[in-house]
């Protein structure tokens, strides 16, 4: 256990019996959860966690009951209910209850459905806000989500329905001409289609990509290509999700931020992978 890190001295909430606290668990790397996150976890009689959170963070709860509560294809809808109303009838039972889930519970999670559930049923609730594997995973790549010479804004999309399906719903030359970099969660399987409508809606062949596998894991891996070859260098890559897909030129950033690749010993590949000629100077 991690019987050497104590919270620091300070008003910390307690988690009461009959409560729900929905809580993120970050992209995976356990050091990146938060200090609301551990004080959850130490107080927590039962958690109940998803297929995104790593079995290392489930160790800062070793007195808590651990429920699996992840769902792989099948009828995401109707177990996701059944989840919701299993965290109901522990709240009633007169648990501490802590759902964990991966990244931020409310970016791509169902997290608000949850909750919404919860309040429904009179259970009360706290949100503890986690690192979203779109924003945090990127960085474990060495990818910053915004860059003063790429963009002003960042778009987070998601290439899932509730189906399964691609959003068919989703508007993509909007999307495709609304920001200069997109960050798309659930994109993988769909990679073909997702790409092809971001051509199709004026997003240039060439234009830089990265894939980011089990970000900031043991098993991260990351592939940089191309709009146009991103789906069949994913096809040849045999990666796995889950992925994060990055879509612009704050990849090539990557060039000169890869850290994690510095720090097994490897050298900048370029220095100024945006051209700018020097470093940008403070404003
Ligand atoms: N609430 C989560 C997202 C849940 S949706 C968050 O804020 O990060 C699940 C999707 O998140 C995955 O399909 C993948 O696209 C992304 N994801 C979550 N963890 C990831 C990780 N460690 N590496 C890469 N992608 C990840």
């Amino acid at each position: 256990m991690n019987d050497s890190l104590s919270l620091p001295n300070g008003d910390w909430p307690e988690l009461l019996p009959g409560w729900v606290w929905l809580c993120g668990a970050g992209p995976g790397d356990p050091g990146l959860l938060t200090l609301h996150a551990i004080n959850a976890l130490r107080q927590a009689d039962v958690v109940i966690y998803d297929a995104l959170v790593q079995e290392a963070i489930l160790e800062w709860a070793p007195q808590a009951k651990h429920i699996y509560a992840g769902k792989r294809g099948g009828k995401p809808s109707a177990i996701q209910r059944d989840i919701s109303l299993r965290l109901v009838d522990l709240a009633r039972e007169g648990k501490r209850v802590l759902r964990l889930k991966g990244g931020d519970p409310f970016v791509f999670g169902r997290g608000g459905e949850e909750a919404q559930t919860l309040v429904q049923h009179n259970v009360p609730i706290r949100i503890i806000p986690g690192i979203s594997a779109g924003i945090g995973g990127l960085a474990y790549a060495g990818i910053p989500v915004t860059h003063r010479d790429v963009n002003q804004s960042v778009t987070f999309v998601t290439g899932h329905d509730q189906s399964g399906e691609t959003p068919s719903s989703l508007n993509w030359p909007a999307i495709a001409q609304g920001s200069q970099v997109l960050v798309i969660y659930m994109g993988m399987k769909h990679a073909e289609q997702i790409t092809s409508e971001l051509i199709k809606a004026g997003r240039g062949v060439e234009e830089p990509c990265a894939v980011v596998c089990s970000a900031t894991t043991g098993d991260q891996k990351v592939l940089e290509t191309t709009l146009g070859r991103m789906a069949a260098d994913i096809a040849a890559s045999g990666y796995e999700p889950p992925a994060i897909l990055c879509v612009g030129r704050s990849v090539l950033m990557r060039q000169v931020l890869d850290w994690q690749g510095m720090m097994g010993g490897q050298a900048p590949r370029n220095l100024d992978p945006l051209g700018r000629g020097r470093p940008a100077e403070a404003s």
